[in-house]
């Protein structure tokens, strides 16, 4: 066997890896993409030493090439996002350096534009349309989060002080978010640090005071993204390109109710943009950059470490070493079923990134 098992279905965990293309004014034939097979095979080595370097081996479930659609790409996370209406919790994360392509594969370069629309859109509008229009012996409701984890901090980026209200899950029904978008406007976000409770609560909450809000349609979603973007690009602005050090997640829950039978069945996705994954040159980086790089090393290592545990089926899952980990729990292990995204740049100079990436997705095999 050639090339080195990343994943292998084993269990409930998967990973796709996906190369975005060069942009412009990047040179193709400075690609570190050396062979992209049927089945998920990958190779990659530095063209600038093709005679030293021998190319090294992946193994995926599946690998988009720069030519994959985001529609390509989500009809092959479709089935994973339609067990959530089966009651499953399942997790996907964008795991990759700055500039790979995390958020283009999760959110999208372009809400405007529908073809562009990245899983989370897709994935939204798809559970919609499948709970209001193919299921009619169980009623859903979908309501959605947006936290940030930033210097291992928890944050509500769907919060808005004026409207800011818990809403239970049987409260998730009347909400203007047409006021919540107006309101937007005209309030200043203190993006206050947040609780992670036990994930044995009854109503399987990981951040309970997260500002939770139903959607009932495409227009709610786009709204409600817009709002969570536009808040974590307000601690951009102010913290230097924060987005690519803060991990963003965003929850889909849904509590489908049987109609025959009132039996309640819960589900819940977690879309994961993961904070950039490279390394920060320690002699370099002091102060803040530093301290977020740590955050960063070890919450990105805490993912690791319990994806690890979980594919070799360890009796201890090391759930606690990061915040990270913790929001996401009951939706890592157990019957949860996870996807990881393993994104590449596939430009000469990212190479040693690409390396690196590479070998913390092998590491989960
Ligand atoms: P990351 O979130 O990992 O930092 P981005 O998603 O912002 O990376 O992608 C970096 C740049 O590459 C953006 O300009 C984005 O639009 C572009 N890009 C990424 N993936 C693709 C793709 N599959 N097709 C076209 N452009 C892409
Ligand atoms: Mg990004």
């Amino acid at each position: 066997n050639l090339y080195n098992e990343v994943q292998d279905l084993k269990g409930n965990i998967r990973v796709y890896c996906r190369v975005r293309p060069f942009l412009r004014g990047q040179s193709e034939k400075q690609t570190t993409i050396q062979y992209i097979g049927e089945n998920g095979e990958l190779a990659v080595q530095n063209p600038s030493k093709p005679v030293k370097d021998t190319p090294r081996l992946f193994k995926f479930n599946k690998v988009f090439a720069p030519a994959a659609t985001q529609e390509e790409v989500f009809l092959d996370t479709q089935p994973l996002i339609r067990s959530v209406l089966d009651g499953y919790n399942v997790c996907i994360f964008a795991y990759g350096q700055t500039g790979s392509g995390k958020t283009y594969t999760m959110t999208g370069p372009n809400a405007a534009s529908i073809v562009d629309w990245g899983v989370n859109y897709r994935a939204l509008n798809d559970l919609f349309n499948i709970s209001q229009n193919r299921r009619s012996s169980i009623s859903y409701e979908i309501c959605v989060q947006m936290v940030e984890i930033y210097n291992e901090q928890v944050r509500d980026l769907l919060r808005n002080d004026n409207l800011h209200k818990r809403y239970p899950f049987n409260m998730c029904s009347s909400f203007s978010l047409h006021s919540l978008c107006t309101m937007f406007f005209i309030v200043s976000f203190d993006l206050h640090t947040l609780g992670i409770w036990n994930t044995a609560q009854p109503n399987g909450l990981a951040v309970p005071d997260a500002s939770m809000y139903p959607v009932k349609s495409t227009e709610d979603v786009l709204e409600l993204m817009n709002i969570g973007l536009n808040n974590r690009a307000v601690g951009a602005t102010a913290l230097n390109e924060r987005s690519s050090r803060s991990h963003s997640i965003l929850t889909i829950h849904v509590r489908g109710t049987e109609l025959e039978t009132d039996g309640v069945l819960r589900g819940c996705l977690h879309l994961v943009d993961l904070a950039g994954s490279e390394r920060v040159d320690r002699s370099e980086a002091t102060g803040n950059r530093l301290r977020e790089a740590q955050h960063i090393n070890k919450s990105l290592s805490a993912l690791g470490d319990v994806i690890y545990a979980l594919a070799q089926k360890s009796p201890h899952v090391p759930y606690r070493n990061s915040k990270l980990t913790q929001v996401l729990q009951s939706s890592l292990g157990g019957q949860a079923k996870t996807l990881m995204f393993v994104q590449l740049n596939p430009d000469v100079q990212s190479y040693s990134e690409t390396v690196s990436t590479l070998k913390f997705a092998e590491r989960v095999s």
